[in-house]
């Protein structure tokens, strides 16, 4: 479970968060939507704390952090990959490391960062490939490969270091059209297996399908948030109702 209270950031003067809080129930999928600039991709960077936050307090399973300011506000870098580990990252380009196998790809993390022994992490890792449709594909390198089959590696390798949490970052807007549905499907069964999630995305229809609830942001706020049925299909408030009316 992830929960968010008066989370606030600014870059110089630009106010991006303005006192966000969200709360994902463990097992539940949130979809982030809102328009471009709205704060969305910030909100997802200081969960994982690639952003560090300049106030508010986040909570990822039973550890809380409080931001204050300042880096001097920070815990100790053990403390803090500890948390960073419990979220595993998706984004829009896949950041694969082009030299190694796909096999490697995901066996990676968990040898050099959990210190897994090589054995048990190739195991998992050819696992977690099947699961995402890649078995056959574990000895290929990265460039030889599609955009849809290249996101669903990048998102076993993020299962690979087991996180009790999953982000996507408009994992889809990179690719082709026709290759959009096989890398929508994984995370539909991710969704499916209880998997806590939150997906930014402009694929409206997958949002109503798939999440739990829908949260609408704009210029570094959360609008609205509540059932898709109700975001979607019927907001409440006007900046929500313009928005989706562009997207439909
Ligand atoms: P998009 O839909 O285009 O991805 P977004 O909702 O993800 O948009 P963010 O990427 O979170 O928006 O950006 C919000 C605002 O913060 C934008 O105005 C952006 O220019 C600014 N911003 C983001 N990161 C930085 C940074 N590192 N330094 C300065 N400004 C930044
Ligand atoms: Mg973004």
């Amino acid at each position: 479970a992830i929960s968010i209270r008066g989370l606030r950031k600014s870059f110089g003067t630009l106010n991006v968060l303005k006192n966000i809080s969200l709360d994902v129930p463990r097992g539940s999928v949130v979809a982030l939507i809102g328009p471009s600039g709205s704060g969305k991709s910030t909100l997802l960077r200081c969960i994982n704390l690639l952003t560090v936050p300049d106030g508010g307090e986040i909570r990822v399973g039973g550890q809380a952090l409080e931001f204050t300011g300042g880096a001097d506000c920070l815990p100790g870098d053990k403390v803090l990959a500890g948390f960073r580990a419990r979220t595993g990252m998706v984004f829009q380009h896949f950041n694969l490391f082009p030299h190694m196998t796909v096999l490697q790809n995901v066996m990676e993390g968990p040898v050099t960062v959990l210190k897994k022994p090589k054995a048990e992490a190739e195991a998992t890792a050819r696992k977690l490939l099947a699961k995402v449709g890649l078995s056959e594909r574990c000895d290929m390198l990265p460039e030889k490969m599609s955009g849809g089959q290249k996101q669903r590696v990048a998102i076993a390798r993020a299962l690979a270091m087991e996180p009790s949490v999953m982000l996507f970052d408009e994992a889809t807007s990179a690719l082709d059209p026709e290759l959009v549905a096989e890398v929508l499907g994984v995370i539909q069964s991710l969704a499916k297996e209880g998997m806590t999630m939150v997906l930014v995305t402009h694929e409206i229809a997958f949002a109503r399908e798939v999440a739990d609830q829908v949260v609408f942001m704009r210029d570094g706020v959360v609008v609205e948030s509540g059932a898709p049925a109700q975001v979607i299909d019927h907001p409440q408030q006007e900046a929500t109702r313009a928005f989706m009316g562009k997207m439909v």
